[in-house]
Order: C-alpha cells, then structure tokens, then sequence
C-alpha cells in the first residue's frame, strides 16, 4: 500500500482554546498542507493542559478539518531545557518529587530527566489511560525515553536503587565508578550486554504499560540512536508491533545543519532506523526547529526534501513549545508540490 505525503505538528491544547495567535495560525497551517496535529499530552509528570481542555481542543480541531485524536507526551522529561525555545515563556521542566533524577556514570543528577522507575512508569500509564479516555488513539512518546543524554554514551541511572536493581538480575554489584568504567572501556562483554539489555527492557516495559486497549504508541529515536541508548527496535517491534517510530532527531540549528556532517549523519541515521523499523506507514520525521528560528525556513525545507527523497511520508514539524511563525509556513507551502512530486518517486 503506498503511503501518502502527510504533514504532522503539535500544538497546546490551552493555546488552541485561549490564543488568538494559535487560533489564527490553524487556517495557515491547514493551507499549507498539515492535516495531522497532536496534542500536547503529558510533559514532564503533569499534564500541559488540563483534561477537559484537551477534550475540547481535540473537538475544536476536528471541526476544522484536521486529523487529531492524537497526543504527544514526554514521559521522562528531557536532559536540559529542549522544550521551551522562547524566553517569554515559562515552562516547567522538574519531574516531580516521587520520581527520580537519572543519574549518569559520572554521579551527576540529569536535569531534567528522570529515570525509568515503577513511580513514573504507573504515572505515565495512569496519564495514558486518562489521555484514552478523552479520545486519544495514538500517542507519541518523546524525547529520551532512549536512556542516555546522546547517542554517544552508554545508557542507564547509576543511582544506588537502580544498580541494586541491576545487580540482582546480573549477580554481581557493581558500584557506580566500576560500573562506568567497566562499561566505558567496554572490556567485559557480558556485562555491557547485560547493562544494555537491562536499559532497552525498561524502555519497552514503560511502552507495555503506557499502550492500554485503544492506544497505539510511538517512540522517538534520536540521531544514531541504538541499543546501548535503551533503544532496540527489533525487540519493540516483536514486544509491541502497533509501534511507531520517529526518527532523524538532530540538526534544529543552521550550524549543525549546513555542517558536512549535519545532513550525512541524518541521512545515515535515518537509513538505518527506516530499514530496522521496516514499515514506512510507522515511520515518522522529526523535523525540527530549536530553540525558535535557529534553523531557518530554507533549511527547513531542505530538511524534508532530504528526508522525503530518503521515503519519509509521516512529516512530523516540531519546535518545542514555540508555535512555528509565518515564513515557515510560506516556505513549506512553496516546496510542497515539489515534495509531494519527490514523495511519490521515492
Ligand atoms: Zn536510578
């Protein structure tokens, strides 16, 4: 079955009901070509907007022609601020007080990020369950569920609780500069296996508990992501197959972007997830802008030309909690018959 060309952004549910400048700004977005939209769902412990907003929202954008019963959650937060872009704003970004910090092989506490413990696990399936309930069918699991701050590091809390709880299903303790130095210098084989299979299974038993009857769930996979970042495809497919996938997280920057490596290193990333996820139909961009105007429009576009020549169809534009302006809008507009055009030879 082939798959269409299909725009997706996010947007608050409390700006759709109470903005002027968001209202004004739907008929411009559905004049540009976004027909899906995902609600801001559960960020960080809390939920952005309250239930009933989210309610009426999701009515309201319907009744405008838009594809939504949809919602975007950060389960775990984000390592540093990657979600308010606009200083005018002031998003929080503490997870609450009976959820834990993930702590990095350094004994340092990750802010904002909290690790995957049964607290926050119940909390975001309770969240879910709520989102459910309200009508939502789909929800996209954002950022760093993976359980590392980049791809380069190996994931996991060194935090005394979750080295204990590696240590009973391992057999051995080990304490947290071992741990990390064993892992860093990746000399025992065994135990890296054993520390990544133990990060990727926290991730999928979050995602079980999270996808109740009625829900679909979707991971993000940030640039390079892989295993070692509690990220294994392969294993989520086979655990939870309604699965979908967002990938090609990088590059929110014209200076990481217009770099060499900026659109390679997409281009590769993007490959290799693509092929392990296998169904183009479960594939989403992460077509980002951040913090607000860092990436110009014209790199925008490029962006989804590379990743629509790559078989991208699901678009998914993202720019934190900043609302995307105008000159986005106009230059996306612009380049979507040749989009749509590349879209359909590849
Ligand atoms: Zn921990």
């Amino acid at each position: 079955m082939s798959v269409k060309l299909n725009l997706n952004y996010n947007v608050s549910a409390h700006r759709v009901l109470h903005d002027r400048k968001m209202r004004d700004m739907l008929p411009i977005m559905r004049d540009t070509g976004v027909e899906t939209l995902w609600l801001f769902g559960y960020f960080y412990g809390r939920f952005e907007s309250t239930l009933a907003e989210i309610e009426a929202a999701n009515k309201y954008l319907v009744s405008e022609g838009f594809t939504v019963n949809r919602a975007i959650s950060l389960p775990v937060g984000h390592p540093g601020n990657a979600l308010d872009g606009d200083i005018s704003s002031h998003t929080d970004l503490t997870i609450p007080d009976t959820w834990h910090y993930r702590v990095d092989g350094e004994g340092r506490n990750t802010y904002f990020c909290a690790a995957i413990d049964d607290v926050m696990i119940k909390d975001n399936a309770e969240a879910a369950r709520q989102l459910r309930d309200i009508g939502m069918t789909k929800i996209f699991y954002d950022d760093d569920l993976r359980t590392s701050s980049t791809s380069r590091i190996i994931g996991g809390c060194f935090c005394e609780k979750c080295l204990k709880s590696f240590a009973e299903e391992f057999g051995t303790y080990y304490d947290r500069q071992t741990l990390h130095t064993l892992l860093r210098s990746e000399s025992n084989e065994e135990l890296t296996e054993a520390w990544t299979a133990h990060n990727c299974n926290a991730v999928v038993k979050l995602l079980k508990a999270v996808t109740h009857e009625g829900l679909t769930s979707g991971i993000m996979v940030a640039q390079g992501g892989k295993r070692r970042n509690g990220i294994d495809i392969p294993l989520i497919k086979k655990e939870l197959p309604g699965t979908f996938f967002r990938v090609g997280e990088g590059n929110f920057r014209d200076e990481d972007f217009e770099r060499e490596e900026g659109k390679s290193g997409l281009i590769r990333s993007l490959l290799t997830h693509k092929e392990l996820i296998g169904d183009v139909s479960k594939t989403y961009s992460e077509t980002t802008v951040f913090p607000a105007r860092a990436l110009s429009p014209e790199n925008m576009v490029e962006k989804m030309r590379i990743e629509v020549k790559n078989g991208i169809k699901n678009i998914y534009l993202m720019s934190g909690v900043w609302l995307i302006d105008e000159p986005y809008w106009a230059a996306i507009k612009k380049a979507m018959p040749e989009l749509i055009a590349l879209s359909e030879q590849n």
